[in-house]
């Protein structure tokens, strides 16, 4: 399967899943480490739409919508180094020597720890839950051990979370916006798909033709025919 026809199982089999089977519909894989994960969808993006991508942030500061490009197909380059390094889908524990003698016990986080927090909009309340989630007994009281600890991961986990640093050209505050590369995929899959499934109502209605027939015409022969109806 290629082309629109592709674009349509996919997101056919995305929609109104969640977690692992959205992820598992969008990938035709099930990534066992989050650098894997991160590094399959950038590939995908990059394989259906090109590597340009574009992105949205907010100033966390004064609210300002700023705009910004990634390539999606260098990233993955970069991201491939990573994924290889790592031992994917291990579950072993990592001890962090505190400064207060306390020795606190954490994993790295896994797919599946990001199919749990799927309803965390709020990238500071999902990085506490995530960190909840992987250290040995809870959340650590204070917030040097919690730095610590994200500190610890990101080093043994490169391209786990990936993160921009972004600067406002309002205010001239700079801020560190999440990425996750699954959403991105998602949500540029959808916006086609919409526009697609829309293009195929407007010719289906003009002309009287079937789905398939709409498909079958092809990109350059649909908006020529498009603009008939317009006219
Ligand atoms: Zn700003």
């Amino acid at each position: 399967m290629r082309g629109e026809a592709l674009l349509l199982a996919m997101w056919e089999g995305a929609l109104g899943r969640r977690g692992a089977q959205r992820e598992q519909a969008l990938l035709d894989a099930t990534p066992r480490s989050l650098p894997e994960r991160n590094l399959l969808a950038l590939r995908r993006y990059a394989q259906l739409f090109g590597p340009a991508a574009e992105l949205v942030g907010h100033c966390a500061h004064c609210g300002a919508t700023v705009e910004f490009m990634i390539d999606a197909g260098q990233y993955a380059g970069a991201l491939a180094q990573d994924a290889a390094g790592n031992d994917a889908g291990e579950t072993r524990w990592h001890e962090l020597e505190a400064g207060n003698g306390a020795t606190p016990r954490f994993r790295l986080p896994v797919p599946a720890d990001l199919h749990a927090l799927d309803a965390f909009d709020d990238p500071d309340a999902f990085a506490e839950a995530l960190l909840a989630r992987c250290v040995d007994g809870g959340m650590p009281a204070d917030a040097e051990t919690r730095d610590a600890i994200s500190r610890r991961m990101e080093a043994l986990l490169p391209g786990a979370l990936l993160s921009f640093s972004l600067h406002c050209p309002d205010c001239g505050g700079t801020w560190n916006a999440p990425l996750d590369p699954l959403e991105l995929l998602w949500r540029e899959l959808r916006l086609r798909v919409e526009r697609l499934l829309s293009d195929i109502a407007a010719l289906a209605r003009g002309f009287g033709w079937s789905e398939r027939d709409i498909l079958e015409l092809g990109p350059m022969r649909r908006a020529a025919y498009l603009q008939l109806l317009a006219a």
